[in-house]
């Protein structure tokens, strides 16, 4: 492995790049405060968008300018000068000139087919395009990352002009130039090759990067075989975030390089917070976060099967690749029908329960694990409903509020509109609470009817959001009159946990998937300790 010569800059682009997502609409605000988050992850540089390209853009680098990042340094981004313009009249280097920003990255083209067929102009003036617009960026003051365009694609069909335009940018004074696989298509051997070429043909002039997008799945892997043949800046996004497949996740190449490679690119302390960063970032696009991603994901150090959760008793590292707390997750224990007791009695000391040496618990509670599982219970994806189990298994509270009865009209007009009302009637400490809402389909209406009803005991119910709801047909062969299973996933902000209900009716499952869900909230703000002695006796 070759040690790159010099400190690997972090180029985050999830706020220019990787809003590049379909469907991704985050306010102004909401970009500024992931600015920050991701700033205090230590990452050195933040890309932030165009600011003539849009007003959003505008107000956020406006925005941005009171806040405090650290040590990171902004980029604004933009492009090489229009064809036939010069410099000097060129409104969008103006743009990118007075943006109080320090870096400018222009990206630019690379590749002789899109120089001819796209932009309609010849080799030499897109030479020219790349060297007077670093230079006239230099001359105004800002440090210049030029991004080569399709570089790998370039690379490929025409390796000399494709190296001019590198060379272009370098000795018209380019900080970085930048070689990005914007079709996502390049495998890491391609990379390691050209990457290993780049350098030696301009890595003493000028830091040489790499930005990676995910189309063949290769854009970590990209990124880090890159920085091992020395390239010295990484660009991506929280979450992998980016157009189709995504761009380069930093949440996977940060650890990556840090704890696999030996490149001390952030602190310990900073690596820390990336578990909490992914998520805040996901929490504001308002995407769910993926539970599988490397590093970061909640089941990333999840272990099911007695085997699997006794060996990482005994030492972690049989089957975890790196200490989660490194990265600021932590280990889970998956109670599924494969679990054995090893499962249950790593989930009751985990979860800090008395007796939990006690055999004849964990013989109890696998037999009513078991049990549930049989009738189509799941309890990977719903430690919620898990560790309520476990909590009635120990005589600890778990009823919160009771229900006398609730009532759904589900009605279709005529102008084909649908709508769903609903009507409970619950007790919540000897007192009575009767609520009607209408909700978008019988189960919103519910949910927001209990919410109402409970809601003046329980005000922190409100803190509690669904994040994910999802319906599962168990015995597919017996059509609607099948056994569903329902899971949802709820967060309050800082944590998430999921739940499941099982039933022949749907609205009966997701009732008890609803009820977990919201009683092991309201449980946890509240410590897990007897709630009813902190809760106000009537109004
Ligand atoms: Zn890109």
């Amino acid at each position: 492995m070759v040690t790159p010569a010099r400190p690997v800059l972090l180029y985050d682009t999830t706020l220019r790049d990787g809003m590049q997502r379909e469907g991704m609409s985050v306010s102004v605000d909401e970009k500024v405060r992931m600015a920050v988050r991701i700033a205090d992850l230590g990452v050195h540089v933040i890309e932030g968008g165009f600011p003539g390209s849009n007003p959003k853009d505008e107000d956020f680098f406006r925005k941005l300018q009171h806040e405090d990042l650290g040590r990171t340094a902004m980029a604004v981004f933009g492009m090489t000068r229009g064809k036939g313009r010069t410099v000097d009249n060129d409104p969008q280097l103006r743009t990118l000139a007075d943006c109080w920003a320090p870096i400018a990255a222009v990206v630019g083209k690379t590749w002789h087919l899109h120089v001819q067929k796209v932009l309609g102009v010849d080799p030499d003036e897109n030479l020219r395009m790349i060297s007077e617009s670093v230079d006239f960026l230099r001359r105004q003051g800002k440090r210049v990352f030029y991004d080569a365009e399709h570089f790998f694609d370039a690379y490929l069909a025409h390796p000399d002009y494709s190296l001019r335009c590198l060379r272009a940018a370098a000795e018209a004074g380019a900080e970085a130039v930048c070689l990005c696989d914007t079709n996502g298509a390049a495998l890491p051997m391609q990379v390691a090759g050209v990457v290993e070429r780049v350098m030696s043909e301009l890595g003493a002039s000028c830091r040489v990067g790499m930005h990676a997008h995910n189309d063949a799945g290769c854009a970590v892997a990209n990124s880090l075989v890159a920085v091992d043949r020395g390239a010295a800046m990484v660009q991506g996004t929280i979450n992998g975030y980016g157009e189709r497949c995504g761009n380069a996740d930093l949440c996977a190449i940060i650890p990556g390089l840090k704890l696999k490679m030996g490149i001390d690119c952030v602190s310990d302390k900073d690596m820390r917070k990336l578990t909490d960063t992914a998520r805040f970032v996901a929490e504001l696009c308002n995407l769910p976060p993926d539970p599988h991603q490397p590093y970061v994901g909640r089941n990333a150090f999840a272990h099911k099967g007695g085997m699997h959760v006794a060996a990482v008793e005994r030492d972690p590292s049989t089957f975890e690749h790196i200490d989660p707390a490194l990265v600021g997750n932590s280990p889970r224990v998956l109670v599924s029908e494969l679990s054995g007791r090893a499962t249950i009695k790593q989930r009751l000391r985990r979860l800090g329960y008395p007796l939990q040496e006690d055999e004849d618990l964990a013989a109890r509670l696998l037999r009513r694990v078991k049990d549930a599982e049989h009738v189509g219970y799941h309890y990977e994806a719903a430690d919620a409903s898990f560790e309520l189990l476990l909590r009635a298994e120990l005589g600890l509270k778990v009823e919160l509020f009771h229900l006398e009865a609730f009532r759904i009209i589900v009605e279709k007009r005529e102008d084909g509109a649908i709508l769903s009302e609903a009507t409970i009637k619950v007790h919540v400490n000897g007192e009575r609470f009767v609520e009607t809402a209408e909700g978008n389909g019988p189960v919103n209406a519910l949910d927001k009817a209990l919410r109402m009803a409970i809601e003046r005991r329980f005000p922190e119910v409100k803190d509690i959001h669904l994040v994910n709801y999802s319906v599962r047909i168990l015995d597919e062969d017996r059509g609607t009159a099948a056994t569903t299973r329902v899971l949802i996933d709820s967060s309050d902000g800082r944590e998430s946990w999921g739940s499941v209900g099982v039933g022949e009716n749907v609205v009966e499952a997701s009732w008890q998937a609803l009820v977990d869900s919201i009683s092991f909230g309201l449980l946890r703000r509240a410590g897990g300790d007897d709630l009813e002695a902190e809760q106000p006796e009537g109004e």
